[in-house]
């Protein structure tokens, strides 16, 4: 019925459930009070089993599994859920050999539920800060105050999870004054081991889309968001972070190994409404709706929605795109030599520096990601 890549070590799970939508999200969400986790545990675990080809034919134990989006189901549900993946799996929680990372909403990290986490065998939580800023919250429809970050935190913290990601939203629009230097600030001085940043993209169908469309807020210029980037990189940096990828920074031993692994190109199996898996070369997806995905595994139906098996090119163009968000960069093999013209450019405006055979984004490159990757791609098709 599903499908799981043969030497998968990574595994993602998708918890559709959300109390109400945020203004700038498109995610594949079901808005419940009251979240079906008995139902919800049931049909992931028989999309497992639909599809599972033993513990043969399955390779290596897990590596990381990764709970995404949030922290709505109930704790009972989410331990059942998590001791089966395991098992399955072959694999143990013995000194924490598997990444177990969960997403959570700062209102949902309730002692009770902390230590629930901790003991079904969650060892990273990342949390969805987003702003320090309670008006700035409100815009974005989160259930959370700025206040409910740091309890959460410590929270978590004395239920024994000390590998806490914060994610930050950056290039909110003018009129509602935020201050991003302090809401860097401020997450720094919570002490995480991780920092996301995600820029403001306005997505199809979203509050944030139709606001925009009459005209009631609209995106900053692009020069603010490169110097709320560069000014990130910058203060996160001189705390002790150092940038991975374009879009993370961590101390020391505390890099995602699941979201370093998408970008390595590793093959991962996703479970749930739109979760996603890939083996290498083929993309595979789930459908995305809760009520459809559920349907279609009582009724002993595939959950694929669709797939795309890569073309050459499009492997190439995504090994190229994924290697520059890193910082190992993209290794400049003979497939490269002698380096484009355009390089030059770059090398000399300090967008990207070559070192140790590599080729690396500077904060000021990563920040022209996609037009670097296009215009190396076409330049090496051209080569050819
Ligand atoms: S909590 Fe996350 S998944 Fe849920 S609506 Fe907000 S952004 Fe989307």
């Amino acid at each position: 019925m599903g499908y799981i890549p043969p030497v998968a070590r990574h595994l993602y799970v998708h918890v559709p459930f959300c109390v109400r939508r945020c203004s700038y999200c498109d995610f594949s969400i079901a808005v419940r009070k009251h979240v079906p986790g008995s139902a919800y545990v049931e049909a992931v675990l028989a999309e497992l089993r639909s599809a599972d080809p033993g513990p043969a034919a399955r390779g290596e134990p897990l590596d990381t599994l990764y709970l995404g989006t949030p922290s709505l189901l109930p704790a009972p549900d989410l331990a059942r859920l998590l001791t089966s993946l395991l098992d399955a799996f072959r694999s143990t929680l013995s000194l924490d050999a598997v990444e177990v990372t969960l997403e959570a909403n700062p209102e949902d990290v309730t002692p009770a539920n902390a230590t629930a986490w901790r003991s079904a065998g969650v060892n990273r939580v990342s949390l969805g800060a987003q702003s320090f800023d309670d008006g700035v919250l409100k815009w974005m429809h989160r259930s959370h105050d700025a206040a409910r970050i740091g309890a959460a935190v410590g929270t978590l913290r004395a239920a024994g999870i000390h590998n806490i990601s914060l994610d930050l939203i950056f290039a909110l629009p003018e009129e509602l004054e935020r201050d991003w230097k302090r809401d860097v600030e401020m997450a720094i001085s919570l002490l995480p081991s991780h920092i996301s940043l995600y820029g403001l993209t306005v997505e199809p169908r979203t509050p944030l889309d139709r606001w925009i469309s009459r005209g009631a807020t609209q995106l900053p210029a692009d020069d603010r968001y490169a110097e709320e980037y560069l000014l990130a990189h910058e203060k996160l940096s001189a705390a002790g972070f150092a940038f991975y990828e374009v879009s993370n920074a961590a101390q020391d031993g505390f890099r995602s190994r699941h979201n370093s692994a998408y970008w390595s190109g590793r093959s991962y199996l996703g479970l749930g409404p739109a979760a996603h898996s890939f083996d290498g070369t083929t993309r595979r997806w789930n459908i995305s709706a809760w009520e459809a995905y559920r349907r279609a595994i009582a009724e002993g139906r595939s959950p694929i929605e669709s797939e795309e098996l890569l073309t050459p090119e499009q492997q190439e163009l995504e090994r190229m795109y994924l290697a520059l968000r890193t910082t190992e960069g993209l290794s400049i093999t003979a497939l490269y030599r002698p380096l484009p013209p355009v390089t030059a450019q770059w090398l000399e405006r300090g967008w990207v520096v070559e070192a140790g055979g590599r080729l690396k984004c500077s904060p000021e490159g990563w920040l022209r990601l996609d037009e670097l990757v296009a215009k190396l791609f076409v330049a090496k098709e051209l080569a050819i």
